[in-house]
């Protein structure tokens, strides 16, 4: 296991940790900089407000490395009627990828389709919208990152809600390991997972291990959505699962990905990433 202590050379911040405090893109990427943090994820809305050339151009002139562009999917959220036009904006979220040269593109696999209780068809959606994007995808040069959510987002947000389901779908589209799509392992959304040792191993048997997230659980939690925890201060023992996904043969980036209104989005946005730093260095 990686020894983090020393240095944070792989330590990655996600837009949406300071998206209150570093809303445009710029301001980002200067805070990092001034930080010494090399690696960056982006949200797609402050991407578009500048365009994915001048992002690009920006994240470059700032010496970061693009961990993971956020995101795509959502293959299901308006239902079948929905479903080409959704792919169509995934073929567009891949080419702003490929602009600022992103390793990966987030996918989310989409909620239940409005008014219906059909999680099979919403989780066929989901397939076939990554099948059909998978050849787009390689040609981009930027790989599908499935990312699987808590199964409490199941209806609203993301009807992939294990690992274990996630690296079905990538042997499903990729049976011969060419490569194009993977996932992606956010501690928050597997942590309680008890298949996660073997999910984390299999994905890594595949080299399909594209991206690692880290925040905490808090207990209690006062809102689903935007009550995420730093790094040492909830349930989740981020050193065991970090060492699960580096003895799979992953060495990127940790990226910390944390939505929390009340407490780190009110904090000034310099603070908020010298913590992570910190944390990165001490409990991750
Ligand atoms: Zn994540």
């Amino acid at each position: 296991m990686r020894d983090l202590s020393k240095d944070h050379r792989f330590l990655s911040i996600n837009w949406a940790t300071t998206r209150e405090q570093f809303p445009r893109l710029e301001q980002l990427a200067v805070a990092l900089a001034r930080a010494d943090v090399r690696g960056i994820s982006p949200w797609r809305e402050p991407v578009q407000e500048i365009g994915a050339k001048a992002a690009g151009k920006l994240i470059r002139d700032h010496g970061l490395t693009v961990t993971g562009y956020c995101r795509g999917g959502l293959f299901s959220n308006q239902g079948r009627a929905g479903l080409k036009a959704q792919i169509e904006d995934n073929r567009r979220c891949l080419d702003e990828a490929a602009e600022i040269g992103a390793a990966c593109v987030v996918m989310v696999a989409g909620s239940l389709a409005p008014g219906s209780k059909d999680i099979r068809d919403a989780r066929a959606m989901a397939r076939e919208g990554l099948a059909e994007l998978l050849p787009y995808a390689r040609q981009a040069g930027v790989a599908l990152g499935i990312e699987p959510l808590h199964p409490k987002y199941a209806a609203d947000r993301c009807t992939c809600t294990s690992l274990g389901e996630a690296n079905d779908i990538c042997e499903a589209l990729d049976p011969r390991g060419q490569g194009g799509i993977g996932v992606v392992v956010d501690v928050y959304h597997v942590w309680w997972d008890h298949r996660i040792a073997e999910e984390i191993a299999r994905a890594g048997r595949g080299r399909r291990i594209l991206a690692f997230h880290i925040c905490d659980w808090l207990v209690p939690m006062r809102d689903m959505l935007l009550d995420r925890g730093m790094m040492g201060d909830g349930a989740i023992d981020i050193p065991h699962l970090r060492g699960l996904v580096e003895a799979a043969g992953y060495d990127g980036f940790c990226e910390v990905e944390i939505f929390s209104a009340d407490t780190w989005w009110k904090k000034p946005g310099d603070e908020v990433i010298k913590t992570c730093i910190e944390r990165y260095r001490t409990v991750v």
